[in-house]
């Protein structure tokens, strides 16, 4: 047995990338905890970055950020959303991480004047790795990332392959995504990509348990039978992984396949019968909204929704608790100027601009905030998004015609926004410095930071509470020396660190929504507990557009 019992199910994906191995990962850990069961998940990457907070967007999709200040791999924002596992540090896992760790151990003389080699030594540490995470838990998931046949995930697989003799055959569970493609032509639904992908599988000794077929329409009995043959599974671990409209629905449809009986069979656990209901309301709600609003995203990586995965569902949660389908359009801020604003923003109901870094479109952003403020259009502003609406108001109203954040400027006369050079940290109880020169990652606010509310403020009637925590991930900060001035001219300052002296959120009187946070709200909204303040946000996008009806598209 493994040590309290937890029990492990490793997820591998093949044919081709993107079939959604993250969202049946976050999937299975939904069904389980609908059981009764606890669970965690964890994403082992073959890429050899340490973490994926170096990444750039485009390429690899949003950072996620966890409590304990972690840069992690997106799909960690579909397992907390999809379950209450509350993951950090130890749940996501690189190549690189694990390399780092080995070479770490061998520079010190652990391994004492061995010869140092993928198997044992980093498969060992892969193994460590996963049953970091096992305390505490019933199941503990692991999405390996890439694909079936990449040079790079090998000793993850050698590692998940020899787990099983490790652990126990009853604590252990391959499941496998593969495609099977309806091909128009002939008219048939092709099951050779799966024969290949699990060929290769058990070429490297792993045998799948289950098979989850993504399609685009139910397998039929037929089709399971052949797969199971040719594959050697049990035709009821054949799961169709078909298409859908709304990524809720997922667990409802794989429970309707049957798969979490088969786990639960298969790891021999007993369990209450699974409560979905929540699930299946979530997924009424989303597909049968009353009310559309449209919402401009202003931001840099515009042509990729991927790296702003988290600010998706947390728009589309909002709109959920107002009964509102959120359409959200992506507009590139080099795109705008002060002069195309209202040609570009005048049919929207919200203005949101997100995080970001560097200096490629900022003038678009602050004409944004800009003329969200003057038209009176809800605005939303996240982290660069607050700095910019800052920026936009010193320059505007408060007549600081020169300010900008000297991220951007660094000879800016009025650095509004500035880098901190010294603070005290709340997360490590220390005092912090850092200079221009410091490293870029290791010296971001990361993670959860305490905020203290202002009553009689949008933050506190939104969370109803003086005191939250949120998430955090930049190097710039209001600067304390324009507070008074900038209140003066009619910004409120309404949420700062526990002892005042970081401004977290900022708000505009006179204006039906505008409020610019320091942090990102978007990491901690779920679809069973939507963000306040995305809530309020499309409330007040809701209210400008003058409650338009939801007409669903003629078929
Ligand atoms: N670039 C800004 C900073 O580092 C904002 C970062 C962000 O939006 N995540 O402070």
């Amino acid at each position: 047995m493994s040590e309290k019992g937890a029990k492990f199910i490793f997820v591998t994906g093949g044919v081709l990338s993107s079939l959604g191995k993250g969202l049946a990962s976050a999937s299975i850990g939904a069904l389980l905890e609908s059981r009764g069961l606890t669970v965690t998940l964890q994403k082992l990457d073959p890429y050899i970055n340490v973490d994926p907070g170096t990444m750039n967007p485009f390429q690899h999709g949003e950072v996620f950020v966890t409590d304990d200040g972690a840069e992690t791999d997106l799909d960690l924002g579909h397992y907390e959303r999809f379950t209450h596992a509350r993951l950090g540090h130890d749940n996501n896992f690189t190549t690189g991480k694990i390399y780092d760790q080995v070479i770490t151990k061998e520079r010190r003389g652990d391994y004492l004047g061995g010869t140092v080699q993928v198997i044992p030594h980093i498969t060992d540490e892969i193994k460590n790795s996963i049953r970091l995470v096992s305390k505490d838990v019933d199941i503990v998931i692991v999405e390996i990332g890439g694909t079936i046949g990449d040079i790079e995930s090998l000793p993850f697989l050698e590692a998940i392959r020899q787990f099983r003799a490790d652990a126990g055959k009853e604590n252990v569970l391959y499941i496998h995504l593969t495609l099977v493609p309806y091909i128009g032509t002939a008219g048939e639904l092709k099951t050779k990509p799966t024969q290949h992908s699990v060929k290769e599988l058990r070429s490297i000794g792993i045998q799948p348990d289950i098979l989850l077929c993504r399609t685009d329409r139910y397998l039929s009995k037929e089709i399971k039978s052949k797969i199971a043959l040719f594959c050697n599974v049990s035709t009821d671990a054949v799961i169709t992984a078909k298409d859908v409209e709304c990524i809720y629905e997922v667990p409802l449809v794989f429970h309707s396949e049957g798969l979490d009986n088969k786990i639960v069979e298969l790891l021999n656990i007993w369990t209450r019968t699974p409560r979905l209901e929540e699930w299946e309301q979530l997924c009424r709600q989303l597909t049968h909204p009353e009310f559309r609003v449209n919402i401009a995203v202003v931001g840099k990586y515009v042509d990729l929704t991927e790296s702003y995965k988290s600010l998706n569902e947390a728009l589309t949660h909002g709109g959920m608790l107002n009964k509102c389908r959120v359409d959200f359009t992506f507009l590139d801020s080099e795109t705008i100027t002060p002069d195309n604003c209202a040609d570009k923003l005048a049919h929207v109901d919200g203005i949101l601009v997100p995080g970001g870094f560097g200096s490629r479109g900022i003038e678009g952003k602050i004409s944004a905030a800009g003329y969200a403020r003057e038209r009176k259009i809800p605005y939303f502003g996240i982290c660069l998004g607050m700095q910019v609406a800052v920026v936009a108001f010193a320059r505007h109203v408060a007549g600081l015609e020169n300010a900008h954040s000297s991220e951007i400027d660094p000879g800016t006369p009025d650095p509004v926004i500035y880098l901190l050079t010294e603070w005290f940290d709340d997360q490590t109880q220390t005092i912090q410095t850092r200079t221009e020169a410091s490293d870029k990652g290791g010296t971001m606010r990361l993670g959860a930071y305490p905020c203290t509310l202002a009553e009689n403020s949008l933050a506190f009637t939104a969370y109803g509470r003086k005191e939250i925590s949120e998430r955090h991930r930049h190097r710039y900060e209001f600067n304390n020396q324009y507070r008074a001035k900038l209140e003066e001219a009619g910004l409120k300052v309404s949420g700062t660190s526990p002892e005042g002296d970081l401004v977290e959120i900022v708000e505009i009187e006179d204006h039906p929504w505008f409020l610019g946070c320091q942090f990102h709200p978007e990491f901690k909204s779920r679809p069973m507990e939507p963000h306040p303040l995305f809530r309020d946000f499309i409330k007040a996008a809701l209210i400008h557009s003058g409650y338009r009806k939801f007409e669903p598209m003629p078929m």
